[in-house]
C-alpha cells in the first residue's frame, strides 16, 4: 500500500527549540543553583507571557490540572458549577477534588462550546459558577456567557488549556471570565513540558493565587491559606522562554495544515470540517472532522480503525464524553438523552494529525485516505 506511512503518524508531536539553546539556560540554572520558588526565569516568563498574550497578570503552574483546582479555591467555589461533558477530563475532575458537583450541560453543534441556550434551565440556588472550555481553541459565546454569570451572580472560570494567542476581533480570549486556566502540557500548541498558568485581572487576586500556589505562605512564617505546591520551577520556566520565540512559526505551520486539510477535505461527502470564526484569530490546536456515518458511508471508528491500518494515528477527542464514565454517570445531569449534541459529536468527532513538523506531503496522502475510505 503506497498510502501507508513507513513511521506513525501520531496525532501530536511536541514542538521543541534547538537543543543547544536549552542548555545555555540550564548552564545558567546550574551555577545559580535557584531551581524554583518565583526564579529569574519564572518571574522573566510571567513578564513575557503578559506582553505576548496581551494580558494583565499571570501566575505560572506546574500543570494545567493544578492550575484548575487553585483557581476554584481563589474563588471559593462550592456547591454546583456548571460545566461540559466534552473536554479532557481534568475540567470536570477539578470539580470533584474541590468537592463541588458538576452539572453537565450540553454543547453548541457549531462550535461544539457550552451551549448558553440551555444554562439557565440548569442553575439552582447551589449553583455558584460556569466552567467553560474553549474546545479546540475556539472561542466560547463569551459575551453571552458573561450575561449569564452577570444575571445570576456567577463565577466564570474558563478552562483554556487549548488557546494560545486566541483574540476575539482583537481582544484576548484569556481577558473574558473571572479567571482563566491554561496548560503548556507537551501535546499543547506552547509547552513547557509540563506546565501551566492562571490569568486574571487585578494585581490583588494575583497575589493571593501566587500564595495558593506555594503552601499559603505571604512570608517567611506566615501561611495565610491552605495552599498547594504547584509552582512552576526554573527549567519549565526557561523552556517556556525559548518556547516564545518559536511559537508565531509553530501556529504558522499548524494553520497551513488546517488549510490544507480543509481544502482537501471540504468536498468529501460526509464529512465536516470547522471552519475559522469570524474575528477570530486562532491557535489551531486541532483539527477535528466529523464522520455521518450514513452519508460517509464509514463510522467514524471504521475511518478510526482505517487510518491506523495505514501507520495514521488520529485522536477521538473526545470520546467518551466526561459525563459518561463511570464516575460521573450516575449524575442526572449525564442521563443518557441529557445531552443530545454532546452524545452525537462524540460518536463522529476524530482529530487528524497536526504539529508544526508534520510534512505537507503527509497532509495530502492522510487527505487521501480519508477521501478513498476503505478504497
Ligand atoms: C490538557 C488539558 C487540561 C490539563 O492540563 P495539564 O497541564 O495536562 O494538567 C485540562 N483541560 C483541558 C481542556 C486540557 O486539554
Amino acid at each position: 500500500m503506497s498510502n501507508t506511512f513507513e513511521k506513525p503518524i501520531l496525532v501530536t508531536s511536541p514542538h521543541l527549540p534547538p537543543l543547544e539553546e536549552f542548555q545555555e539556560y540550564l548552564q545558567d540554572i546550574w551555577e545559580s543553583k535557584w531551581l524554583t520558588n518565583n526564579g529569574k526565569y519564572h518571574r522573566a516568563l510571567e513578564q513575557a507571557l503578559c506582553e505576548y498574550l496581551g494580558v494583565k497578570y499571570i501566575s505560572l503552574f506546574s500543570n494545567g490540572t493544578l492550575a484548575l483546582l487553585t483557581a476554584l479555591q481563589m474563588l471559593r467555589i462550592t456547591g454546583e458549577v456548571i460545566t461540559t461533558p466534552f473536554s479532557f477530563v481534568a475540567t470536570t475532575h477539578a470539580l470533584w477534588w474541590n468537592n463541588i458537583k458538576p452539572v453537565f450541560v450540553d454543547i453548541e453543534d457549531q462550535t461544539f462550546n457550552l451551549d448558553p441556550s440551555k444554562i439557565e434551565a440548569a442553575i439552582t440556588p447551589k449553583t455558584t459558577a460556569l466552567m467553560p472550555v474553549h474546545v479546540y481553541g475556539n472561542p466560547c459565546a463569551v459575551q453571552q456567557l458573561q450575561e449569564i454569570a452577570d444575571t445570576y451572580g456567577l463565577k466564570i472560570i474558563y478552562d483554556a488549556c487549548h488557546t494560545f494567542g486566541v483574540t476575539i476581533n482583537g481582544i484576548p480570549v484569556l481577558n473574558f471570565g473571572d479567571l482563566s486556566v491554561m496548560s503548556f502540557h507537551a501535546t499543547k500548541v506552547y509547552n513547557t513540558f509540563e506546565g501551566g498558568a492562571i490569568v486574571c485581572h487585578d494585581a490583588a487576586t494575583k497575589k493571593r493565587i501566587d500564595y495558593l500556589k506555594n503552601f499559603g505562605f505571604a512570608g517567611e512564617t506566615k501561611v495565610v491559606a491552605p495552599g498547594i505546591n504547584a509552582k512552576m520551577n526554573e527549567v519549565q520556566a526557561a523552556m517556556g522562554l525559548l518556547q516564545l520565540k518559536y511559537v508565531d512559526q509553530a501556529i504558522e505551520k499548524r494553520k497551513a495544515i488546517a488549510a490544507a486539510y480543509r481544502e482537501g477535505l471540504r468536498q468529501v461527502a460526509g464529512i465536516r470540517v470547522l471552519d475559522d470564526m469570524p474575528g477570530v484569530k486562532h491557535c489551531y490546536a486541532y483539527f477535528p472532522i466529523l464522520v455521518d456515518k450514513v452519508v460517509y458511508g464509514m463510522s467514524r471508528d471504521a475511518l478510526y480503525e482505517e487510518l491506523k491500518r495505514h501507520n495514521v494515528f488520529g485522536r477521538r477527542y473526545f470520546y467518551p464524553l466526561i459525563s459518561q464514565f463511570p464516575t460521573y454517570s450516575a449524575l442526572e445531569s449525564a442521563r443518557p438523552g441529557k445531552l443530545p449534541v454532546a452524545e452525537k459529536v462524540t460518536e463522529e468527532v476524530l482529530c487528524l494529525p497536526i504539529y508544526p513538523d508534520l510534512d505537507m506531503r503527509a497532509v495530502t496522502q492522510i487527505v487521501e485516505l480519508v477521501k478513498n475510505g476503505d478504497a
